[in-house]
């Protein structure tokens, strides 16, 4: 989208608050005439949430073809997948999660086809089963509470919102949540039942944590016996740069400290293969897996071990999945630059927007100027381009500086994602300059 009029800030290159009202006055009015513009192209945009690409589900489809009528469905434990039996998953599908989590096969239960499925599930596993025997069952305990690093995942919030806990905020930066927030609420408030954690290219801000900051949560000393860290290690093969971040191991870390009982580790393919249709498991120490495994058996027989025999025989093992994310990384860098250098272009001279550049995952996280991230997220609504809401990265919806936008680059065509950033970046400053003058 090519503007009628160049804006104020290509001639001044200043930012919009070094501008005189008059020049913002004439900015605004620029923005505005090109925001009617862009509104009679009656565009149908969608940066709203992280689905993969056609292209990127392309890249599975001959997992398909592994199993038909004329397959063998015998695998390594010898028994035939398409029948009951094996609550824990195959033993070569929870081999291969094992290798993408780091642990031993034998703390993997691999599950459906949801890794958030798994997360509801051992919350509400929690609320009516003690954790740890001599506890209580966390809906005994009234004012329980979940701590919730912000900017963070919608839908992990959900669960906790859903199950009665008070949702607790807590600041993240560039290494991870505020650890001496978290040590000092989780070593003097018994109450504090966990802690949700997307330790490697966190939703949405792509922050990977620290070692320091991973070290820290294993030599956490919990008030409450039955603390636990939901580590949803959603994004742990995920890379966008040749330059991957790298995640310190957390069970590893807790052995060292002996707080194997910590962690509850998950993660899934539906960003590997197909969402709502991967394999999706959780590794955790085996006393956490004695109080699920109780529960799993009256949830269910067993899982889609087709599903699970399918992911392997089209992977055979974790270095086949990491030579299938490169095909991703192809993909999905060239999306992550159009967004990246859309702001570095339009947001970052007029100084009103802050954001990271992540070396993977699934979204751009922009902090518009404070005050104007529901205006913007509006603003681009009615020029025809979705973006997820405004505050929805926020515990209840409520980010209080008004200023979080999570943006998801992975499902629109480039061509779309091109024009459907331009309107951000219009929308974005028009809400700036209207917030700056009061309008
Ligand atoms: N965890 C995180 C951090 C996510 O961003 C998402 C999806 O966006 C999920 C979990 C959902 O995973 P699944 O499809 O395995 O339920």
């Amino acid at each position: 989208l090519v503007g009628s009029e160049m804006c104020i800030r290509d001639r001044f290159k200043m930012g919009y608050l070094d501008l005189s009202k008059q020049e913002l006055e004439k900015e605004y009015s620029v923005l505005s005439k090109r925001f009617e513009e862009i509104k009679g192209m009656g565009l149908n945009l969608n940066m709203a949430r992280g689905k993969p690409s056609k292209e990127q589900l392309d890249l599975s489809l001959p997992m398909l073809d592994t199993i038909n009528s004329k397959s063998d469905f015998i695998g390594e434990d010898n028994m035939d997948c398409r029948n009951y039996g094996l609550l824990n998953g195959i033993t070569e599908c929870r081999k291969l999660f094992a290798d993408i989590l780091g642990v031993d096969a034998e703390n993997v239960i691999v599950g459906g086809s949801s890794s958030l499925n798994m997360m509801f599930d051992t919350i509400s596993c929690f609320m009516t089963a003690p954790v740890v025997d001599g506890c209580k069952p966390w809906y005994e305990v009234k004012n329980r509470k979940f701590l919730c690093p912000v900017p963070g995942y919608d839908r992990h919030f959900g669960i906790t919102q859903y199950y009665g806990f008070e949702l607790i905020p807590i600041p993240m930066d560039g290494n991870g949540p505020d650890m001496d927030i978290v040590e000092k609420l989780v070593s003097e408030d018994e109450s504090v039942k966990g802690i949700w954690c997307v330790p490697k290219y966190s939703n949405p801000a792509g922050t990977t944590y620290s070692d320091e900051v991973v070290k820290r949560f294993a030599a956490l000393k919990p008030a409450a016996k039955d603390f636990r860290i939901m580590w949803d290690n959603a994004y742990c093969i995920h890379e966008i740069s040749d330059t991957p971040d790298v995640l310190l191991n957390i069970m590893d870390e807790c052995k060292k400290t002996g707080n194997e009982d910590l962690p509850i580790m998950f993660c899934s393919t539906s960003k590997i293969t197909f969402p709502g249709s991967g394999v999706a498991a959780l590794a955790a120490s085996e006393n956490n897996l004695k109080v699920l495994r109780e529960k799993y058996n009256y949830e269910i027989i067993s899982y889609d071990k087709l599903n699970m025999l399918r992911h392997v025989r089209f992977f055979k093992n974790y270095d086949g999945v990491l030579k299938h994310m490169e095909k991703h990384k192809k993909i999905l860098k060239p999306k992550f630059d159009i967004v990246l250098d859309t702001l570095d272009k339009e947001l970052e001279p007029a100084g009103i927007a802050s954001w990271k550049k992540p070396h993977g995952g699934y979204f751009v996280s922009v902090d518009v100027y404070d005050g104007t991230a529901k205006r913007t997220v509006a603003l681009c609504k009615e020029a025809g381009v979705v973006l997820t809401g405004a505050g929805a990265t926020y515990p209840l919806g409520l980010d209080p500086k008004d200023s979080n936008i999570r943006i998801a680059p992975t499902f629109p065509p480039n061509s779309e994602l091109e024009v459907a950033m331009d309107v951000f970046c219009t929308c974005a400053k028009l809400a700036a300059c209207e917030k700056i003058l009061n309008k």
